[in-house]
């Protein structure tokens, strides 16, 4: 049985489904401050928080699990500036208790959700491996301290690790009714869609004076259920190889912020109003992945290479999106 931490979230939902749908036998363990109880469809849902070492224990004292699969953290990058104890409190000092549990029950491989963020900004077009790690916000220096602390479990424990550091995450699978639901909402595809909606809210630009071709901040999208198969190459590469290892996640191709919000409006058929706003704090030009290594050494094969079917996936689960994913808005440290 493989354990997904923040399997109620976005990202962990569309893991357990990958991981379901390939007759994986999974349980999710959520604290439920971020994630969606009904998100946690293909097993069973353990309600637990990694700040409680207790708590872990009971789990992995009850359960034997093969492997872990780690997406529990607080992930806004605005409010890590704000809040950087809560911060380091849920993303590090969560992780050593996750990884102490572990430890003492043998549970020797674990995939761990890492970010682009890791990078701060960047020194060159394509981001690969070898850029230097440099996080210019909290939120980053958590998942780079916990890549150095996978590192020194490796030599310590023979702890098996492989951190993917995802670019932008995006897309849903509808069809199995999961999708994208921050409460708080930060990022550029949901709100563009929201605006496309008509949900009231309006599509801020922010900034349109950034060194790119149209001004506009370029990022690299990825399909949530690519993310999914490259965690679980990830876990089929730990079962042959120790260590610990880190690969960058991405299509390799950059978009605008206006060309995402033009692919929106076609995409849904009428254009997407939005208002020029400054520039937000600590946003990078451009960020756009190589994933080579990604893809010659897990053999991970993306198979939503464009953008327009992306955004097309998350248009129709906002579309038709669960009375579960909606609710009050509010911002609060996860
Ligand atoms: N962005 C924007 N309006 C929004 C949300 C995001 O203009 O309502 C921009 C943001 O400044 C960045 C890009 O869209 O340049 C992607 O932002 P997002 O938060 O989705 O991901 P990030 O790259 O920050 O992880």
């Amino acid at each position: 049985m493989i354990l997904i931490c923040g399997g109620a979230g976005y990202i962990g939902s569309h893991m357990a489904q990958w991981l379901h749908a390939r007759g994986q036998q999974v349980a999710v363990l959520d604290n439920l401050a971020t994630g969606h109880r009904g998100a946690v469809k293909w097993g069973e849902l353990i309600e637990a928080d990694l700040r409680d070492p207790a708590a872990l224990s009971r789990v992995f004292a009850s359960r034997r699990f093969d492997a872990v699969i780690h997406f529990c953290a607080s992930s806004l990058v605005g409010e890590s500036v704000a809040q950087p104890y809560a911060y380091y409190g849920n993303n590090v000092a969560g992780t050593l208790n996750l990884l102490e549990a572990m430890r003492e029950h043998g549970v020797e491989r674990l995939v761990f959700s890492s970010t682009a963020a890791v990078f701060g900004n960047p020194e060159s077009a394509l981001i690969d491996e070898s850029h230097p790690t440099m996080p210019i916000n909290p939120y980053g220096a958590t998942k780079l301290m916990v890549e150095r602390i996978l590192a020194d479990a490796a030599h310590a424990y023979g702890l098996r690790s492989v951190a993917l550091r995802y670019f932008n995450a995006a897309g849903a699978l509808p069809q199995h009714g999961i999708g994208e639901a921050h409460l708080c909402e930060t990022h550029l595809i949901p709100n563009v869609l929201r605006a496309a909606l008509g949900s009231g809210a309006t599509l801020k630009v922010f900034g349109d004076d950034y060194d790119t071709p149209d001004g506009t901040c370029v990022r690299d999208y990825v399909h949530v259920e690519d993310l999914a198969q490259a965690h679980g190459l990830a876990l089929d590469f730990l079962a042959r190889e120790a260590g610990a290892h880190a690969f960058n996640l991405g299509n390799g191709q950059g978009f605008s912020v206006r060309e995402v919000i033009a692919t929106a409006g076609e995409v849904t058929g009428t254009p997407v109003p939005f208002e020029m706003a400054p520039r937000r704090q600590g946003d990078p030009a451009r960020l756009v992945a190589s994933s080579r290594k990604a893809r010659e050494v897990l053999g991970w094969q993306p198979t939503w290479t464009t953008l327009a079917p992306i955004i097309d996936s998350a248009w129709r689960w906002h579309r038709d999106q669960p009375a579960w994913s909606l609710g009050p808005a509010h911002c609060g440290a996860g």
